[in-house]
């Protein structure tokens, strides 16, 4: 099949096989060209198939030479439409690292249900023994509890109603959006779906099923971005939920002394999830322009790559007061806040192209479906049923 993309304001609802894969390769050969580092052996990856999660199953297995074992919650082709992005991912990934001899497995469900963490544990205990690592990187729309019930998560205020300029991406123009406050139980919600109650329950089962290693070390990502965006971010309902991420981050190591929980505040990046955000995507288009003019830009794999290296296992871990890993340093740096915030007070549609990199914006969307790589040759038949060698 001849694969295009086909965008629906901020979703794509194809994928290109080739250039998902060209997107790993690239990924890893960032990650090889940075060197190695003396990290974790055995790592689990929940959410390991697309953005932040990807590209710390790459750096973990071709920066430490780890086993991974990635959670996902993926579509396969059912030779009509294409797979999601993350099915291709994960089929690359998985051929790439067994190349190089790397142990790699994937399981594809629901990573909150009790299934999926037995399953994830009875593949460690065979396959592993156990692991020093735990990434815990989803970002998800959804959770059903074990009494059944389905929280749902939201983009929404909790204080007022806020209005701010948006680019509207179905036409690259600039408009005025009003995000509503949200009720009580749309922020329950939020912070069910994406606090850190998933991230101890994990925790919890992986100890008492004794498949953790002592000493291991868990990781969660967070973001909090600039003051322009507190009230649709982080004091919205998703900063709610970051925060209560942040808070477990303690409970995990107050319930399990062994464990070094930490919470990395990553910096704002075109993805699946955040795409999907009001208002959030006009101030990624300028910040793009800001940090590239300035030399600081980084996509996932760089984040990561620097989070590993400098970071987490350096000699002595960085973190703020609150105990926080900030990965969003270069990001929040004053000489770029003070460039955005002189463009946003400018910024409308006939000078968007001029005031922010509404372009690298798109070609990064693009590329997370494989589309836009200059090495692929996109009016090529292509096989869209792609196997994931674990899962066959
Ligand atoms: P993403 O959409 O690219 O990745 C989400 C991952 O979660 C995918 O692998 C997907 O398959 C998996 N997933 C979703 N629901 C699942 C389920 N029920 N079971 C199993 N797997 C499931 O998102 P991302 O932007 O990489 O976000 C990952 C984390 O990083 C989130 O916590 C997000 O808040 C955080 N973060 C993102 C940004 C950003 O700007 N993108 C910045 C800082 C922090």
């Amino acid at each position: 099949m001849i694969v295009e993309p086909k965008v629906r304001e901020f979703i794509c609802t194809t994928a290109h096989p080739e250039g998902c894969r060209e997107n790993v390769k690239r990924q890893i050969a960032y990650v090889k060209e940075k060197g190695q580092v003396c990290g974790p052996k055995k790592v689990l990856v929940i959410g390991a198939s697309t953005g932040y999660g990807l590209a710390s199953r790459i750096t973990a297995a071709f920066a430490c030479q780890a086993a991974t074992i990635g959670i996902m919650f993926e579509k396969p082709s059912n030779g009509k439409r294409t797979a999601t992005p993350g099915w291709y991912n994960t089929a690359a990934f998985e051929e790439l690292a067994q190349e190089e001899g790397l142990y790699a497995k994937s399981i594809n469900g629901d990573a909150f249900s009790a299934e999926v963490k037995q399953q994830a544990i009875d593949m460690i205990r065979a396959d592993l023994g156990q692991v020093d690592m735990v990434i815990y990187s989803l970002a998800a729309p959804r959770r059903t509890t074990a009494d059944n019930k389905t929280w749902s998560s939201t983009l929404k205020t909790t204080t007022g109603a806020f209005t701010e300029k948006s680019l509207d991406l179905r036409n690259n123009t600039i408009v005025t959006k009003t995000v509503e406050p949200a009720n009580e139980e749309e922020l329950e919600g939020t912070i069910k779906v994406m606090g850190g109650e998933d991230w101890m329950d994990w925790m919890d089962a992986l100890t008492d099923a004794g498949v953790l290693a002592d000493h291991a070390v868990t990781v969660a990502y967070s973001y909090i971005g600039p003051e322009l965006t507190y009230p649709i971010y982080t004091e919205g309902t998703i900063g709610q939920a970051k925060k209560h991420l942040t808070e477990t981050a303690g409970r995990i190591h107050e319930k399990h002394p062994g464990i070094q929980a930490y919470i990395s505040v990553n910096k704002a990046l075109v993805t699946q999830a955040s795409a999907a955000i009001p208002i959030v995507p006009l101030y990624f288009a300028i910040l793009y322009k800001v940090m590239k003019e300035q030399g600081t830009h980084e996509g996932c794999i760089e984040q990561i790559s620097r989070l590993f290296h400098d970071k987490l296992f350096a000699a002595e871990i960085p973190t703020d007061p609150q105990g926080r890993i900030r990965m969003d340093d270069w990001e929040l740096a004053p000489q770029v806040q003070g460039a955005v915030m002189d463009c946003w007070k400018e910024v409308n549609t006939e000078n968007v192209e001029k005031l922010s990199d509404i372009e690298g914006y798109w070609e990064d969307f693009y590329h997370m479906f494989g589309f836009h790589l200059d090495n692929v040759d996109y009016s090529r038949d292509v096989e869209i049923q792609v196997e994931i060698p674990s899962l066959v």
